[in-house]
């Protein structure tokens, strides 16, 4: 994960009372979040708590559109519809984290190279085209 993943929901099959007192299916979501990560994003792109609060607003707008199709969500890739309409639902990010895996010397490696890779690191990209560093780990 790089810095907050989508981890899909499930429709319990059990009914719930919402805030306004509707009798509605009971959702339970999922996002996860590396908040070191997330904290050094916002730092860069001067929006503090922007990239915690769209995993937790993409969460609830899952829950809301499986609740609504009484459908389950599995985790977020390119080929989940309701993690694509979530993700755009939710509150815009801060900015966008990217990575890549490093070697033992711990430099970049052209891709995901089993018994080469021994790290990745964690970078964003301000609006100069500059990459700035969030994190670098190390086996
Ligand atoms: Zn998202």
């Amino acid at each position: 994960m790089i810095g907050g993943a989508f981890m899909g929901n499930t429709v319990t099959g059990e009914r719930t009372t919402n805030p306004v007192g509707q009798v509605v299916p009971e959702v339970h979501a999922k996002n996860e979040i590396n908040p070191a990560v997330l904290r050094r994003a916002d730092e860069l792109f001067e929006r503090p708590g922007g990239n915690t609060l769209h995993e937790v607003t993409e969460a609830y707008q899952g829950a809301l559109i499986s609740q609504l199709n009484r459908v389950s969500a599995g985790v977020g890739s390119e080929t989940n519809p309701i993690y694509k309409a979530a993700h755009s639902a939710a509150t815009e990010q801060s900015g966008e984290i990217r990575s890549r895996y490093l070697d033992r010397m711990g430099f970049p490696t052209p891709g995901m190279l089993p018994g080469v890779i021994q790290g990745a690191e964690f970078y964003a990209v301000d609006a100069q085209g500059r990459e700035r560093p969030i994190m670098r780990i190390m086996q």
